[in-house]
């Protein structure tokens, strides 16, 4: 058992080295370049896809490479942790998800190998509208059968990656709620072909945002799907999203974890270069301090991501640590985001030391994918057993 361990953990520590050494090739003039003109990483996420690491949680039996959630969530966090920006293909390592739990096994032969090997991109994801937000039970897209079809009409909004994607998964509503047997039902998942859905029901229109992240919102105007892509059971599609959605919180928590450590290093050395009143900055406590706290913040975090990850693994219930581990590992980005910047002086709001792009970056996770309140709101009531709020 424990050379078992031990075996796991320089497993982890080699991919560990591999990430960093592929990120070693996209510096921050690279990411700086992307920023400004608001254009995906293609060279960066084509890296990834060629080296394996996207397809991290796909079974060897469908071509990927059957790690653990432990040593995916290292992956996202190397890749931030060394300034680079894994928000432009995190979702091709967790969507494939519901697909692979809830699929049938002719979809899983048809699909999955295919996005193991990077040939489909499975990067965009369709769950949040414009009018019911984090209130996703009472989201409006249909999905109406006709046939052997399902035509769908409806909008989605802040569907990241969608122009970057060949397939889509979509939550749509196949039973009028007001039909539906309970609040959690009437709900279905699709896989919808981007490429062949293009101009024949799907528009996009890109959204500028404060950080380049690839996002959009969709119209669907009768679009047709055909039946083999509905995915599971009519009616329970709200039970696989949710599922699926552990493996995202704990996957972009790690990414946050790798903020904070790029965010700690960069204050660390900085503080020690830096000198005023002839002396280095990082000699006051008064600087000193806060990276210190940033740390303790980031380490705290960091174990409770291991833990959502090692239940996650074991298929044991995690959504209370997966949502706990979000939450504290945004703040704990967040907080040493701001720590860095404080440190560099002006020099913070300086372009070219990345830590203004790196701060906009990381600040998306205290709202997306899931904004902190309803974390807590989810904590209070389903762990605490206080009334539900909402
Ligand atoms: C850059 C970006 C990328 C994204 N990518 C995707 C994607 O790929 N796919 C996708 O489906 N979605 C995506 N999202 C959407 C994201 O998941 C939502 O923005 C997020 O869940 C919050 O929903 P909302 O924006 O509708 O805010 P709202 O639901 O309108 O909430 C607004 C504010 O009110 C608070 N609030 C609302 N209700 C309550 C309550 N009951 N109690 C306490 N506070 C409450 C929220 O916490 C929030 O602070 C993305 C968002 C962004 C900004």
């Amino acid at each position: 058992m424990i050379a078992e361990a031990q075996h796991a953990t320089d497993d982890i520590a080699q991919i560990r080295a591999s990430v960093r050494a592929l990120c070693a090739k996209f510096p921050g003039e690279y990411w700086r370049g992307l920023d400004r003109e608001r254009a995906y990483p293609k060279e960066f996420v084509a890296a990834l896809t060629q080296a394996g690491f996207l397809a991290a949680l796909i079974p060897e039996e469908y071509g990927g490479s059957g790690l653990t959630m432990a040593a995916a969530a290292a992956i996202m966090e190397e890749i931030h942790a060394s300034g680079c920006n894994g928000a432009a293909c995190h979702a091709q390592m967790y969507t494939m998800g519901t697909l692979l739990r809830h699929g049938s096994a002719a979809q899983k032969a048809r699909w999955l190998p295919q996005i193991a090997s990077g040939e489909l991109r499975l990067q965009a994801f369709g769950v949040t509208e414009p009018t019911s937000g984090s209130d996703t039970l009472n989201l409006r897209t249909t999905a109406v059968r006709e046939g052997d079809q399902y035509i769908v009409n409806g909008q989605k909004i802040w569907t990241s990656r969608a122009e970057h994607s060949d397939l889509l998964l979509l939550l749509a509503r196949t039973t009028a709620r007001e039909a539906a047997k309970k609040r959690t039902e009437g709900l279905s998942v699709f896989l919808v072909d981007m490429r062949l859905a293009q101009g024949a029901g799907i528009s996009i229109n890109p959204i500028r945002t404060m950080m380049n992240h690839a996002t959009t919102e969709l119209f669907f105007d009768d679009l047709r799907v055909p039946e083999e892509n509905l995915i599971g059971m009519e009616g329970e599609g709200f039970r696989y999203i949710l599922s699926g959605m552990n493996a995202e919180r704990i996957l972009i928590a790690a990414e946050c974890i790798g903020d904070a450590k790029w965010f700690i290093a960069k204050a660390s050395g900085y503080a020690k270069e830096r000198q005023v009143f002839g002396r280095p900055i990082g000699q006051n406590q008064g600087v000193q301090f806060p990276i210190a706290r940033a740390y303790t913040q980031m380490r705290a975090a960091e174990l409770m991501v291991r833990e959502a990850a090692t239940r996650y693994q074991a298929g044991e219930d995690c959504g209370t640590e997966a949502n706990i581990a979000k939450l504290l590992a945004a703040d704990a980005s967040w907080a040493a985001a701001d720590m860095c910047v404080q440190t560099h002086g002006g020099f913070g709001f300086a372009e070219e030391f990345d830590i203004e792009r790196k701060f906009r970056e990381t600040r998306l996770y205290q709202t997306a994918p899931i904004s902190t309140n309803l974390i807590l709101s989810y904590l209070a009531e389903h762990v605490l057993g206080l009334p539900r709020s909402y």
